[in-house]
């Protein structure tokens, strides 16, 4: 079975003494059944080295960084480089989620090269994508994020694809406490695997784990996970709250 995933995104939240507070508590709650399962963590950058401490020996939990500079290396002050946060024992990074795309313009060519420093320096990319309401009203969103995952992903050959995670994130849904149904949510992935398939082939497509973002909660994960295609959850608001994360986690696939 593809693995099945909760991943939380802590996004531009909480002080050091919050921070490892949540963590601890993230770590009694947040406790798999299976090895398929498992638990990302994306967390500010100040807090990485902290967290790649605490969840050493637990293998279904990995650390990830919320972005990271296009360039390895330079005079680009303030910026974080890939390699540098492969080498603090990072695994996963987010590109293009929806806040930098909206806030720090990241266009699709910017994101393909963010995706491709991170492989290059073996960190596991979750690639954001997902339509504005607007988008979605008018009844264009399957071309609309089939776009973003051509334009950003689709230069890079099916063997590197197949090393990518994708949360499939309607913007409309993000932080305002209106979810997609499961319905949508399942169609859209399964579009999405289509796509891919047509790039890269029916296998590589039928490994890739797509997770659902957007006001996901402990109450709303079960329904979600359900559905065939939705591999588990990529969780902002709710992953602050360690109990509710836990019933996230506790709502992925068993098998
Ligand atoms: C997110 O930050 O990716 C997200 C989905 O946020 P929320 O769960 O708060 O909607």
């Amino acid at each position: 079975m593809r693995p099945q995933i909760a991943a939380a995104n802590w996004k531009m939240n909480l002080t050091l003494p919050q921070a490892e507070a949540l963590l601890d508590a993230l770590l009694a709650t947040s406790r798999t059944t299976a090895p398929h399962q498992q638990v990302i963590l994306a967390m500010p950058f100040p807090y990485l080295p902290l967290a790649i401490s605490r969840t050493a020996g637990q293998s279904h939990i990995s650390i990830a960084a919320q972005n990271c500079h296009h360039k390895p290396s330079g005079a680009y002050t303030g910026e974080v480089s890939a390699p540098m946060l492969a080498s603090l024992g990072i695994t996963h990074i987010l590109i293009g989620h929806s806040e930098r795309r909206e806030y720090f313009l990241e266009d699709d060519v910017l994101l393909a090269a963010k995706l491709d420093i991170a492989l290059e320096h073996g960190l596991t990319p979750v690639f954001c994508c997902g339509e504005p309401l607007r988008v979605r009203e008018a009844g264009t969103h399957d071309a609309f994020v089939a776009t973003q995952l051509r334009n950003s992903l689709f230069h890079l050959p099916p063997e590197r694809l197949a090393g990518l995670l994708i949360a499939y994130e309607p913007i409309w849904a993000i932080g305002t406490g209106r979810t997609a149904t499961a319905e949508q949510a399942q169609e859209m992935h399964a579009g999405l695997r289509s796509v891919i398939a047509r790039h890269a082939g029916d296998t590589l497509a039928a490994t890739i784990p797509i997770l659902y973002g957007g006001s996901v909660k402990g109450s709303n994960a079960g329904e979600l996970f359900s559905k065939p295609d939705v591999d588990g959850g990529l969780v902002g608001g709710a992953s602050l709250d360690a109990v509710d994360f836990g019933r996230i986690v506790g709502a992925l696939k068993q098998a």
